[in-house]
C-alpha cells in the first residue's frame, strides 16, 4: 500500500517531469514560429549560437583581430611605434590620451554597425560584447569614471529616434564607471562622411560641442564612446571641449575604425 507521503513525492516527480515536458514543447514550439536567426545575415542558427552564425563570427573575429595604434586607432604592429606613436599619428595634435577599438572598418563589422545607425538597435549585444572586449583589454578601464557618448544634434536624433553611442554605452559592464550625456552637439554638421579632406573634418566639427551647465567633468576621467572612427576629428573635438570643461583624462572607445589610408 502506498503511504500517503509517498503518493506525495510520486506525484511531486511527475509534476516535475510534466512542466520540464511543457517548456521543451513550448521551446519547439516557439522555435517553429520565431527561428533563431543569424542577426547579421538572417541565416537560420541554433539557440546557443549567441546571435550570429558561424560565417559570421568567422568575418567578425577576423575584423576584431590584429594589433593598432593605441593613440590614434589606426593598425600598427607595436614594432612600428615610436614612444607610443604610429608613423601615422606622429606630430599630430590628438586630445584624447588613448584609444581602444574593437576591430576595423570592413567586412561584416562594416556591415553591422552601419546597420546599427540605421535602425537595427537588436545588434546592441553583439557590438556590445565586441565593444567590451576592447574595453577589457585597454590599459585605461580601471580608471573610468564617466562613459560619455559622442552626442548627435537634437535634430538628428529626431529623425533617427535614437543615439547609437548611447545605445552602445547602456551595453558596457563597468563596476563603477556611470553613463553622462552632459556633452552635447550644439551645432548641426554635416554629415562627415561628405568630408573631402581631414582638414575639412576638422573644420566641420569645429566648436560643435559644449557642457552643459553644473556638469560634474572637473578632474574626471573620461571615456567617449563612438560607433565609427575615421580621421578621429569628432572624438578630437569632443575630448578638447571636456578638458576645457576640467576632465582630467579623456579616453576613447570605438568600435570600428575606419579610413585607414586617409
Ligand atoms: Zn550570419
Ligand atoms: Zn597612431
Amino acid at each position: 500500500m502506498v503511504s500517503t507521503t509517498e503518493f506525495c513525492i510520486i506525484s511531486g516527480v511527475d509534476r516535475v517531469k510534466l512542466k520540464q515536458g511543457v517548456i521543451f514543447a513550448l521551446q519547439g514550439l516557439n522555435h517553429l514560429l520565431w527561428p533563431a536567426v543569424c542577426v547579421n545575415c538572417k541565416r537560420s542558427i541554433c539557440e546557443t549560437d549567441a546571435n550570429l552564425c558561424k560565417d559570421c563570427w568567422d568575418k567578425l573575429l577576423f575584423c576584431t583581430a590584429g594589433d593598432y595604434c593605441r593613440r590614434c586607432g589606426r593598425d600598427a604592429s607595436r614594432y612600428a611605434l615610436v614612444d607610443g606613436d604610429c608613423p601615422d599619428c606622429q606630430g599630430k595634435q590628438i586630445h584624447f590620451d588613448q584609444i581602444a577599438r574593437s576591430g576595423v572598418y570592413g567586412d561584416a563589422l562594416q556591415q553591422m554597425t552601419l546597420s546599427f545607425k540605421k535602425g537595427r538597435t537588436e545588434l546592441d549585444s553583439t557590438l556590445g560584447f565586441l565593444a567590451n572586449s576592447a574595453l577589457q583589454g585597454s590599459s585605461f578601464c580601471n580608471d573610468i569614471e564617466f562613459f560619455v557618448p559622442v552626442p548627435l544634434h537634437w535634430s538628428r536624433r529626431l529623425v533617427r529616434g535614437y543615439n547609437q553611442s548611447l545605445v552602445l554605452a547602456k551595453k558596457l559592464n563597468h563596476p563603477t564607471a556611470k553613463i553622462n550625456t552632459d556633452l552635447v552637439r550644439i551645432r548641426h554638421t554635416k554629415s562627415q562622411v561628405g568630408m573631402p579632406t581631414p582638414a575639412a573634418r576638422t573644420k566641420n566639427v569645429a566648436g560643435a560641442f559644449a557642457v552643459r551647465q553644473g556638469h560634474k567633468f572637473k578632474g574626471t576621467k573620461i571615456c567617449l564612446v563612438d560607433d565609427i572612427k575615421t580621421t578621429g576629428a569628432t572624438l578630437n573635438e569632443c575630448a578638447k571641449t571636456l578638458k576645457e570643461a576640467g576632465a582630467s583624462r579623456v579616453f576613447a572607445l570605438v568600435l570600428a575604425v575606419a579610413g585607414q589610408n586617409v
